[in-house]
């Protein structure tokens, strides 16, 4: 079970996804899966090569596009885990409408975003994460757009399995990732991982004294999104843990009319050779 391969991260030292991709290795592990049993599908940016430093099957997708691939994956390959992973440029920005409608969907796959609120690939362009007076290349004066409150908008769509982390936070990272892993439905894990290179305002240190651990709210109760979205709001989002949780809403595939665990990869379809000539026949 070892979901660790030979490539070397091009990661600058010192980057949040080192621990991402760490919790996502663990985190497989923990639930027993085999590295055959799990595919990681991610989108473009720094974040998205996570699909290459992972011993499993992966698919490094176009900008924003990383959820539409793992949601064919998985229809396709029932069996299998699937990870979607990227940034919050990817995901929440150019990738925003399928976030929203995987959300609604609630297929069974866990997307966890490594949000650094900067574009980091392109060399640090304000995104859609970066707070109102972010000062970037594309933003000389300041940002003047407001930060999207992504954990606010997930249960305002439906979700039903919302988490936030740090990526210095291994131990609850990994074990967000099980428990988004075992949710059957999506899972959303967004995962505060600074960019150290092009971001000097959200540090690690400025994480460390504005994040509040949910486990430090008396009462907090993860299965009452009321409560959820209050928290959020009243700490401007920046909250680490289970967010909410809800476990007894069907998954997609479980709503499908019909649907059988039996991955459309392995499924008999009733094709022949014949069958197979006469299709083809059909579009020459
Ligand atoms: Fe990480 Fe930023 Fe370097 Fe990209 S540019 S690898 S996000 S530290």
């Amino acid at each position: 079970k070892d979901f660790r391969n030979s490539v070397k991260p091009n990661w600058c030292p010192g980057c949040g996804d080192f621990s991402v991709q760490a919790a996502i290795q663990r985190a497989s592990a923990n639930v027993g899966l085999e590295p055959h049993e799990l595919a990681v599908i991610s989108g473009i940016g720094c974040s998205g090569r996570i699909s290459g430093y992972i011993n499993s099957y992966g698919f490094h997708g176009i900008h924003g596009r990383a959820l539409p691939i793992a949601q064919g994956v998985k229809m396709a390959n029932r069996d299998l885990t699937v990870i979607a992973s990227g940034g919050d440029g990817d995901g929440f920005a150019i990738g925003m409408g399928h976030t929203v409608h995987a959300i609604r969907r609630n297929i069974d796959v866990t997307y966890i975003v490594m949000d650094n609120q900067i574009y980091g690939l392109t060399k640090g362009q304000t995104s859609p994460r970066s707070e109102v007076g972010f000062k970037t290349k594309s933003t000389p004066e300041g940002s003047i757009e407001s930060s999207l409150s992504v954990m606010e908008l997930a249960l305002t769509s439906g979700a039903t399995f919302v988490a936030q982390s740090f990526s210095t936070n291994l131990k609850e990272l990994t074990s967000l990732i099980e428990q988004g892993i075992q949710h059957k439905g999506f899972s959303l894990i967004n995962v505060f991982s600074p960019c150290v290179t092009y971001n000097k305002v959200n540090t690690y240190d400025w994480f460390k004294e504005n994040l509040t651990s949910l486990s430090t709210i008396e009462g907090y109760d993860a299965n009452n999104r009321m409560q959820a979205m209050h928290t959020l709001m009243e700490h401007n989002g920046l909250v680490t843990g289970l967010i909410y949780q809800n476990a007894h809403q069907p998954s997609y595939q479980q709503l499908v009319h019909g649907y059988s665990e039996e991955p459309l990869s392995k499924a008999d379809l009733g094709m022949t050779e014949e069958k197979f000539d006469e299709l083809v026949a059909e579009f020459m």
